[in-house]
């Protein structure tokens, strides 16, 4: 089972003629509410790539949509914790260019607790995974209690911050980025990514494809990406890390939860949205038959 401890917003789609200025009031033509954040996002990846997952999280009481949906999905919703705090919510702007800007207020996501973190983990055993991002508070705790129980922690340093990664390194098995990320991250530390003290390092490359760092042996190896046209990209970094993570807690080698990420990921490329379309295992593995 992975254990997600995660955001959860509402993404609030406004197409407007043209971003708006500062002292400007501006109607939108359109409005869209969908499902976002990016541990909603990985825990419906998770989820469609059909192994368990118990989501650690909290809205507000205008957020139950939001856990409806992610029980929909498949999700295990039973540690998301109403707060008093408003939903976790993206306010964001597109203009007819297509150029965006976003406003993003964390509200509920900063409001779990590490006793909350410590109720759901007492379900897990060291044969389970323990995955987070940094949109969530209580990280450290979160790390240090999955550690302690001889759990796989993995963490997505998305949106990356240096004090962040620092604070849990040492508690880390597996850390994946893409490329800015861990540029982001060698520069913070001032060391190469092989100098880290993880495992294993995965950087995701985009249409490149992704690159596996293994510590221990000091193997580099890189994996070409599927070829695909993409028209929507937001999303395809969730979706392999859901797809990677769920293959791993299910033991499978690396190459070949790499090679299932990285499936997911194309597929996820070709569509417009996010968590509401992310590929389930069945259009991952039909993809690969064609
Ligand atoms: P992020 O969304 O976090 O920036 P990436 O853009 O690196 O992450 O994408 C994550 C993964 O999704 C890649 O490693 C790759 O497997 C897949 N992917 C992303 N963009 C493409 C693309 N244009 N073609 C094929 N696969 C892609």
């Amino acid at each position: 089972t992975v254990f997600n401890l995660g955001s959860i917003n509402a993404d609030l789609f406004y197409d407007v003629p043209h971003l708006i200025a500062p002292g400007e009031t501006l109607a939108a033509t359109r409005h869209f509410r969908g499902l976002g954040g990016k541990g909603a996002n990985m825990s419906v990846a998770v989820a469609r790539a059909a192994s368990r997952v118990v989501h650690i999280g909290a809205v507000g009481a205008d957020g139950r949509w939001a856990v409806d949906r992610l029980l929909e999905y498949g999700v295990d919703t039973r540690h998301i914790v109403e707060v008093d705090d408003p939903t976790g919510h993206a306010i964001i702007m597109v203009a007819s260019d297509g150029e965006n800007a976003i406003l993003i207020h964390p509200g509920a996501n900063h409001a779990v607790t590490e006793t909350h973190i410590a109720d759901a983990l007492t379900e897990a055993t060291e044969a389970d995974t323990f995955l987070f991002q940094n949109e969530i508070s209580s990280q450290v705790a979160g790390a240090t209690q999955a550690s302690a129980r001889g759990m796989r922690v993995v963490y997505a340093a998305a949106p990356f911050d240096a004090q962040a990664v620092k604070a849990v390194l040492p508690l880390l098995d597996a850390l994946v980025m893409n490329e800015v990320e861990a540029r982001q991250l060698s520069d913070a530390i001032g060391v190469s990514l092989t100098d880290l003290p993880v495992r294993d390092i995965i950087v995701t490359l985009g249409a490149d494809g992704c690159r596996w760092l293994n510590t221990d042996t000091g193997e580099d190896q890189t994996f070409p990406a599927i070829p695909v046209t993409p028209v929507d990209t937001t999303g395809a970094g969730d979706t392999f890390t859901g797809y990677l993570v769920a293959a791993l807690d299910r033991g499978m080698p690396m190459e070949q939860a790499i090679s299932l990420g990285q499936q997911a990921g194309a597929i996820m490329v070709t569509r417009h949205g996010t968590a509401d379309v992310i590929p389930d295992l069945k259009d991952v593995q039909d993809a690969r038959l064609g």
